[in-house]
């Protein structure tokens, strides 16, 4: 029988608040153990929770950047389970009052044409500590750190709506790219900073059966949530044509040896109103003000893109996936360079420069303008492509301009047509059996002459102009 996935997915978020949810200590995890700390955060018994507005409209903006009906008033629960990472007993969530409901994100689909995958709800939950494992001699030992306790979450949970590990890649990624777009939280799988658990269940293609779902945990990239969900899947379906039945359970994706391993059964606690944090209402007049602090959207800003710069849709979407990128973008065409002559460089040079230095659009050294610069002197034909490459590279070692360093370096095209006819004629009286093939129809013989020339100039010949000059002795 042929099968099908079923899959949702839910994404833990982690907002980029100053503070953390319910107390003023510092939204930095990643201090030194237990700095960040209070009696309402350590939990200490008769500590009242005060629930940040800082929180509630990064909460909110993410909500409204994945398109969801955010609801008039929304409560917190208390999600009842015991952990050491959780000596309270209880983790603040809304399972009965979520902040926001019925969203969707755009992706392209299998057949690559949109497609919409639905958003059941997003809500807010406070984060637990952290536990660290550790030895001691021969004695293992665990530590708690409650930096991390209280710390503010967003978790938005999908419609059982995406049907392969591609759709699954697509879908991260496009809510990734919304919620950075409105900078409530950077979303990095590395990092940690996005948790992604998936829901898989299978069933016979073309039916509309819901079968028991096995939930997946620890993927820390977007390939290895691919990649799990895959395996998964052709488990599931082994286990069936074997007579097994699929148990609701939880699995861990074992990065290293590529496959999903059994780790608990699923433990699903209570959840109860929680009676401290008064519920939150929400204006219409406050909803709109939030609304308003919205940017322009990826996909509003491509087409944008494509209607007022003539950028091909790829383009249009490449240049409008970061809002970082999409802003340097415009800089340097705001500096009279062409905009698909910006496009081309900064997708097939700048950033393959910036991955290899660990840099980023935000912080390199090689600012729009200077790289502006470069690409206006290439427009002029001042210097060829070749010399503007190395240009490029030695933007990020000095602080020169672009003009200044093409004058260092000797990198300045010859245009000269007398120059240039002196090493075309040179060329040629050098390589006669080179014009015999090209007139006996060899067209890449035409090619070897530019090369020649091109090297006898030691690169800096216009290219162009060699071409042209070549033909007219060739004819
Ligand atoms: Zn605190």
């Amino acid at each position: 029988m042929d099968y099908e996935a079923v899959i949702g997915l839910e994404i833990h978020v982690q907002l980029n608040s100053e503070t953390k949810m319910f107390c003023d200590c510092p939204n930095r995890p990643g201090d030194e153990p237990n700095q960040n700390t209070c009696p309402i955060c350590l939990w200490l018994p008769g500590a009242i929770p005060k629930f940040s507005a800082e929180v509630l409209e990064k909460a909110t903006l993410a909500a409204l950047a994945l398109n969801c009906e955010v609801q008039q008033l929304n409560a917190f629960d208390q999600k009842v389970y015991y952990y050491p990472d959780l000596p309270k007993g209880f983790q603040l969530s809304q399972a009965h009052k979520p902040l926001a409901k019925n969203g969707w994100v755009e992706i392209t689909g299998e057949g690559g044409q949109p497609k919409k995958i639905g958003i059941h709800q997003a809500h807010m939950e406070e984060d637990v500590a952290k536990l660290v494992h550790e030895t001691e001699g021969k004695t293992s030992i665990s530590l708690v750190d409650f930096n991390r306790a209280g710390i503010p979450l967003v978790e938005i949970v999908s419609e059982p709506e995406i049907r392969t590990p591609q759709e699954a890649m697509e879908y991260i990624k496009a809510l990734r790219a919304q919620i950075r777009y409105v900078g409530s939280a950077e979303c990095s799988m590395e990092q940690g900073t996005m948790r992604v658990d998936a829901n898989i269940s299978i069933r016979p293609r073309g039916t509309n059966e819901l079968n028991t779902k096995v939930e997946v945990k620890n993927m820390n990239s977007v390939h290895n949530v691919g990649d799990a969900i895959a395996y998964e899947t052709i488990r599931q379906a082994e286990c069936i044509k074997s007579g097994e039945s699929i148990i609701l359970h939880t699995r861990l994706w074992d990065p290293e040896k590529r496959v999903t391993l059994p780790m608990r059964g699923k433990f699903e606690g209570p959840c109860v109103p929680d009676p401290s944090v008064p519920q939150v209402a929400i204006s219409a007049e406050w909803l709109d003000n939030i609304r308003s602090l919205l940017p322009e959207m990826p996909n509003r800003k491509a087409e944008r893109f494509m209607n007022d710069y003539k950028l091909t849709r790829d383009e249009a979407v490449l240049m409008s996936s970061e809002r970082d990128l999409s802003e340097y973008f415009e800089a340097v065409t705001g500096h009279n360079v062409p905009p698909r002559t910006a496009v081309h460089w900064i997708a097939t040079q700048l950033l393959p420069a910036l991955r290899d230095c660990d840099q980023t659009v935000t912080d390199t050294t090689v600012t729009p303008e200077r790289l502006a610069g470069l690409l206006v002197m290439l427009e002029r034909d001042e210097i060829n492509a070749k010399s503007a490459r190395e240009v490029l590279l030695k933007l990020f070692e000095s602080d020169q301009s672009s003009e200044a360093i093409v004058k260092q370096f000797g990198f300045k095209q010859v245009s000269d047509t007398e120059a240039l006819e002196t090493i075309v004629d040179e060329i040629l009286s050098a390589n006669p059996q080179a014009i015999d093939d090209f007139k006996n129809g060899t067209a890449k013989a035409l090619g070897f002459l530019i090369g020649q020339a091109m090297q006898a100039s030691q690169g800096k010949a216009n290219p162009k102009l060699v071409k042209e000059l070549l033909m007219q002795r060739l004819q």
